[in-house]
């Protein structure tokens, strides 16, 4: 019997991050043929452990809410910042400000996370490919039409589709074959981080609490995440060059523990407490593309770009990205128009919402003082509160920043620095 010939996909997706599996799983749901192809083998080791709360109405959206409440990924309902002294702020409970379940997140090993992303993405339709990595997105003229790869078990093929969502992580596939990339003119960052088993937690609601400790001379910063089975992950953030160059010692040990001994608000946390992984680097320059779609291909999540993750905005984006790209190519299929102009409608919205993190990001950075700042417009803590959940995407957070400013030029600070300015 003749094989029944290959019938091409809708869309094929690049990479089965949380971007990925997010878009692929929604046009799925929609009823299209996805094919996705992802060049490990889940679970792998990824990082971007914590979450914040505006992820849930995408979760939801997937069917991915369910899942996380019967998981034991330890819940998240706060943050807390600690000074460059020890000294700790008032938690920021996010149900304070928004008393509903989305206010209550997760803090996640992205190895499970990811997984579990994935395989809802197969239960719902995706046609998933593990160990199959993209050699060549192909285009005939600016038009993207589909994908070469190579299956670990097989021979190259190309797969043709009507549209190429390229949510490859920061291996940026079509960011760099059209030269899209624009760097950050001031957030290069480098992160060292490792696990520790023991450390200190608080009990009940705070034991899930993020804590981001400043480390003296406000010269960079530690993440403190728990995550279940009684680990913690510890990572310091700071200038790249400052980490890593003119230390006198590569060694990256040495180089961690000197941090520790910077941060008076994180060694209490360690005593007693046992060094249970690696030490990992990771370069964390902030970039994002001039755009987020051509004729027939889109970008989401770090494909598209990538922000310092002081807020633990990552996944918020990378969720978000998804789900508003996979609305885009929907209404595009459906009308049978993949152009440009269609696949990029969700890009200011999204890019706004991106600019509204990265001006607290820099804010902290710069160091303005939040308490001086709240102090002085009570009123605004909701909104500084939305921008912390995540609740980017909307214009009325816009207030702030003539107010920011103000608070900048008396603290004698110099004007905010925006992308591209
Ligand atoms: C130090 C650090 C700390 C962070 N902390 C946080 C945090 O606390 N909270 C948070 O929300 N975010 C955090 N982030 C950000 C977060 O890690 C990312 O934003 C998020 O993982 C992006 O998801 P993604 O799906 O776009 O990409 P990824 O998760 O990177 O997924 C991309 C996938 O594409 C696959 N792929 C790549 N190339 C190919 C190819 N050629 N063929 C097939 N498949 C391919 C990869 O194997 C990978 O599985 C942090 C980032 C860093 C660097």
């Amino acid at each position: 019997m003749a094989d029944t010939p290959r019938r091409d996909p809708d869309v094929l997706v690049i990479g089965g991050g949380p971007s990925g599996s997010t878009a692929a799983t929604l046009l799925a749901q929609k009823g299209f043929s996805v094919e996705l192809f992802e060049r490990d083998h889940f679970p792998r080791f990824h990082i971007g452990e914590s979450m914040i709360p505006n992820t849930y109405p995408v979760l939801k959206r997937t069917g991915m809410l369910q899942k996380m409440k019967g998981s034991h990924f330890v819940k998240k309902y706060s943050v807390q910042f600690v000074n460059q002294r020890g000294k700790l702020s008032e938690p920021f409970y996010f149900d304070e400000h928004n008393p509903h379940e989305s206010s209550q997140t997760w803090q996640v090993r992205r190895s499970e996370f990811d997984r579990i992303n994935l395989d809802n993405a197969r239960e719902h339709g995706v046609k998933v490919h593990e160990g199959a990595r993209v050699l060549e997105v192909l285009f005939e003229g600016k038009r993207a039409v589909g994908v070469r790869v190579k299956p670990e078990d097989g021979p190259e093929r190309e797969v043709r589709a009507k549209v190429v969502v390229d949510a490859s992580g920061q291996s940026t596939f079509i960011i760099d074959r059209f030269g899209l990339r624009e760097w950050d003119p001031v957030l290069k960052k480098a992160a060292l981080w490792t696990y520790w088993k023991g450390a200190h937690r608080d009990p009940g609601k705070d034991g899930g609490a993020t804590l981001v400790i400043q480390t003296e001379g406000k010269k960079g910063w530690f993440w403190y995440i728990p995550l279940h089975d009684d680990i913690v992950s510890v990572g310091v953030v700071a200038d790249h060059d400052y980490l890593f160059k003119d230390r006198g010692t590569k060694d990256l040990e040495a180089i961690y523990f000197e941090e520790v001994g910077h941060a008076p608000g994180l060694q209490p946390l360690l005593t007693g407490a046992e060094r249970c992984d690696i030490f990992r680097v990771q370069k964390e320059y902030t970039y994002r593309a001039k755009q987020v779609a051509g004729d027939g291909w889109c970008l989401v999540g770090d494909a598209f770009g990538f922000l310092d993750p002081l807020y633990s905005s990552g996944l918020l984006l990378a969720l978000t990205s998804g789900s508003m790209a996979a609305d885009a190519i929907a209404e595009g299929l459906e009308k049978g128009d993949t152009s440009e102009a269609q696949l990029r409608k969700w890009e200011t919205p999204y890019v706004r919402g991106i600019d509204r993190i990265r001006r607290l990001v820099c804010e902290y950075y710069d160091g303005l003082s939040f308490g001086r700042f709240v102090k002085k417009h009570p009123d605004m803590k909701g909104l500084v509160t939305d921008v912390l959940i995540g609740d980017v995407f909307k214009d009325d957070v816009d207030v702030l920043w003539p107010l920011m400013d103000e608070v900048r030029a008396e603290q004698r600070m110099p004007a905010y620095q925006a992308v591209g300015a």
